[in-house]
């Protein structure tokens, strides 16, 4: 299995090497050549089986020969065995033919874990079979850092530094990146916004000889394997309610579209998926962009959903490729324009064809709020802000005859504060880790200036 880059102007590269390479050296992302397909008696044949084994199967083809069989399904079932759920991804009716798949049940409670639980184990092996060490850089609003910081901690070979927004992620977040003691591990607290610290982290890359230096590699959610890694709830979710002899809808609470990518790559599969439903909260690029067909970045606006408040869509750009026919010239030049003019027009045949998978819609502060509330008054769940956005859109695209499943993407017990406000009740942390808010925390300030935070993890890299 190889792997192409959507600007089409860097080398191929297998699954091990686009997993540790994260961006490619064109800009571009790393898409598999060709999208392995299963057939219906394929698909059949997981229905039923436990979560680990139908990741193993899905998975295994775009691994190519990275990884054996065993190694991966060592890899997969190591991941998944802290989560609290004996069924991963399990699926909550809400409503008729309308689901919730609970992705929240992992360490760090967002459906990140999927991904970065896994990539931690797969990392791993990987470098002890080369002999190598990295150092992993990242950028979070909140729920990336403390996925990764959980995924690689205690590891020999890695060390990782997540940068955030001092004082602009949730009690709960911040914590979860502060409080685990392993040395390998730092937390830093930047004098900035969420730009400013994902500028940074660019920055670095850019910095060739501080990239080779410190061999560093990127784990955010342009990443081909964290994708990957999000493809099998897709499939898990779809098989319970029918699939592949019934057509099953999905709705996802949307940010830098790496989760609705997975969505697309499972349909690409083969996988009885009729729509994707992108939602955003009032960041709505995206719905602008499927509306108009004009893709134009404006200010960033702080909302109680902030994992998806998000201007520039990275994982976009792979759908892009897919619906200009894979013509990676096309999007480099989609990509300058966005680069030098803040956006760019699709062209009408492109856009066509996004709208025959995707569609979408946004959800305002107040209707966001709204949903909280209203789905516990009729249901008795509590949702996240996130998966409330998710609920809210997806109910304006249920049709009769395909199951909706919205996505759940975090725990509310992550955004205490938003959930309270809506519904009068503080969701309490699962009891597996109730006392995060007792343990000490540990944490770096730094300036938002780029020879500062390399400085300082020169200085801490353990290399
Ligand atoms: C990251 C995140 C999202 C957005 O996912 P993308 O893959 O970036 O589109 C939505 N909800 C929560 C809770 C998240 O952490």
């Amino acid at each position: 299995m190889r792997y192409v880059s959507t600007r089409g102007a860097a080398p191929t590269l297998n699954f091990e090497d686009a997993m540790l390479t994260g961006l490619a050296r064109d800009g571009g992302l790393y898409v598999p050549e060709h999208v392995p397909t299963f057939s219906a008696e394929e698909f059949r044949q997981l229905r039923g089986l436990p979560y680990e084994d139908i990741a193993t199967r899905v998975m295994l083809p775009f691994v190519g020969d990275s990884f054996s069989e065993e190694e991966l399904a060592g890899a997969v079932s190591r991941a998944y065995r802290h989560f609290g759920h004996a069924a991963r991804a399990p699926l909550v009716q809400l409503g008729p033919n309308h689901f919730l798949a609970e992705l929240f049940h992992g360490p760090t409670l967002a459906f990140k874990d999927f991904a970065m639980q896994l990539i931690g184990q797969l990392f791993q092996m990987a470098l002890a079979r080369r002999g190598e060490r990295v150092t992993i850089v990242g950028a979070t609003s909140g729920d990336t850092g403390s996925a990764a910081i959980e995924a690689f901690r205690g590891l020999d070979n890695v060390d990782v530094f997540i940068l955030f927004p001092k004082g602009r992620v949730s009690e709960v977040q911040r914590r979860q990146m502060t409080t685990p003691t392993d040395p390998n591990v730092h937390a830093l607290a930047v004098a900035g916004d969420f730009d400013d610290c994902q500028a940074a982290v660019k920055g670095m890359f850019n910095d060739f000889a501080f990239r080779d230096e410190m061999h560093l590699a990127g784990v955010n959610s342009i990443n081909w394997a964290r994708v990957l890694a999000q493809v099998v709830y897709y499939v898990s979710s779809a098989l319970s309610l029918g699939a592949p002899d019934r057509s099953i809808d999905f709705t996802v609470p949307t940010g830098n579209f790496g989760d609705i990518y997975a969505g697309q790559t499972a349909r690409r599969m083969g996988l009885s998926i009729g729509r994707l439903v992108i939602a955003t909260n009032r960041n709505d690029i995206l719905h602008r962009c499927l509306t108009t067909g004009e893709y134009r970045t404006t200010a960033v606006l702080p909302s109680i959903s902030p994992s998806m408040d998000i201007q520039v869509s990275s994982n976009f750009e792979r759908a892009l490729f897919d619906a200009y026919g894979r013509d990676g010239r096309a999007v480099a030049q989609l990509m300058d324009e966005l680069r030098s003019s803040g956006g760019f027009r699709i062209s009408q045949g492109a856009l066509e064809r996004l709208r025959e998978i995707f569609r979408s819609g946004s959800a305002s502060e107040d209707e966001t709020r709204a949903t909280i509330r209203r789905v516990y008054e009729e249901t008795g769940e509590i949702v996240c802000p996130h998966t409330a956005v998710g609920i809210k859109v997806a109910e304006e695209h249920i049709r009769p005859d395909a199951p909706m499943v919205t996505l759940a993407t975090a725990h509310p017990a992550k955004f205490p504060d938003a959930v309270e406000a809506a519904t009068g009740i503080r969701p309490p942390l699962p009891a597996r880790m109730a006392d995060l808010l007792d343990r000490p925390e540990r944490v770096v300030e730094v300036e938002n200036d780029l020879g500062r935070i390399e400085a300082l993890i020169r200085e801490r890299a353990r290399r």
